[in-house]
């Protein structure tokens, strides 16, 4: 009887076990694909939505945004940005383009974002021959939090992970595809926000995936939590939208060009 018993308990362990673990997998696919939502070649599976794309920048021109974007910069006026206390964003607007003005601090979409592919355009100052530091420091902060970074990497010899296109102190890019001070450069992001459950826990971390003038340098990196200089904090909960945020680094760097096109789950 002892024998049979164990059995069992040794079946039924052994049974729950793989019903947990096929559980898992359902779990997985249904949460990532939809897979499980429809059949192969669904007739009744919708349709992507109709986008018109955008063109390709050049140096003279700004690339056309796509058609479902949210333009964050129309080439004349900060009106959808912020400074930290909620006035007016008072970096200087020159024809087509604005740009950082030192020591009067970073700007703030009023807008909230939550999964985004952010388009960002930007352009270094002259360099001061001698500054190999940090020429040209700015960087974009997805959901305020986590900085892909601006800087003058042709001239910069600063750490890897402070390079342009850097996720700042998490991952260096990919490769340095940096363009000289004058130039205008382009960042096409990827950002899948961090996910906590109500009680703050950390249910799912960040992801990002970078293309600095078209070529890919940050391939879905799964960040560690929010950007901090010389340390890497823990996550700490914040709402699933946040602003999208322009440092100050006390460089004047040029933006034009600035959307967003906020990200939904794939049917
Ligand atoms: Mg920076």
């Amino acid at each position: 009887m002892r024998s049979g018993f164990r059995n069992i308990s040794i079946f039924t362990v052994v049974a729950v076990l793989l019903f947990g673990i096929l559980q898992v997998e359902i779990s997985k696919s249904s949460d990532s694909e939809g897979l499980t939502r429809w059949q192969i070649h669904d007739m009744s599976r919708p349709q992507p939505p109709v986008v018109t794309p955008g063109d390709v920048s050049t140096q003279a021109h700004p690339v056309r945004p796509p058609s479902d974007a949210i333009v964050l910069f129309d080439g004349k006026s900060l009106s959808a940005w912020q400074g930290a206390d909620g006035g007016p964003a008072i970096w200087k607007v020159g024809t087509g383009y604005f740009e950082v003005v030192p020591k009067t601090g970073d700007i703030y979409t009023k807008q909230a974002f939550g999964d985004c592919q952010v388009h960002v355009e930007w352009m270094a100052p002259p360099w001061t021959p001698g500054n190999t530091y940090d020429p040209g420091n700015s960087g974009v902060y997805l959901a305020s939090l986590y900085e892909v970074q601006i800087v003058d990497s042709v001239h910069s010899k600063i750490y890897a992970d402070g390079q342009a296109a850097a996720m700042y102190g998490q991952y260096p890019p990919l490769v340095n595809v940096c363009l000289a001070p004058g130039l205008w450069q382009s960042y096409d992001i990827v950002f899948h926000d961090a996910r906590f459950d109500k009680g703050g826990k950390l249910l799912r971390p960040a992801f990002v995936t970078v293309f600095h003038n078209g070529v890919l340098v940050q391939d879905h990196v799964e960040l560690t939590g929010p950007t901090a200089h010389k340390q890497r904090p823990p996550y700490q909960p914040h709402p699933e939208r946040m602003p999208l945020r322009l440092q100050d680094h006390n460089y004047p760097v040029r933006f034009r060009n600035v959307w967003v096109r906020e990200l939904s789950e794939s049917q």
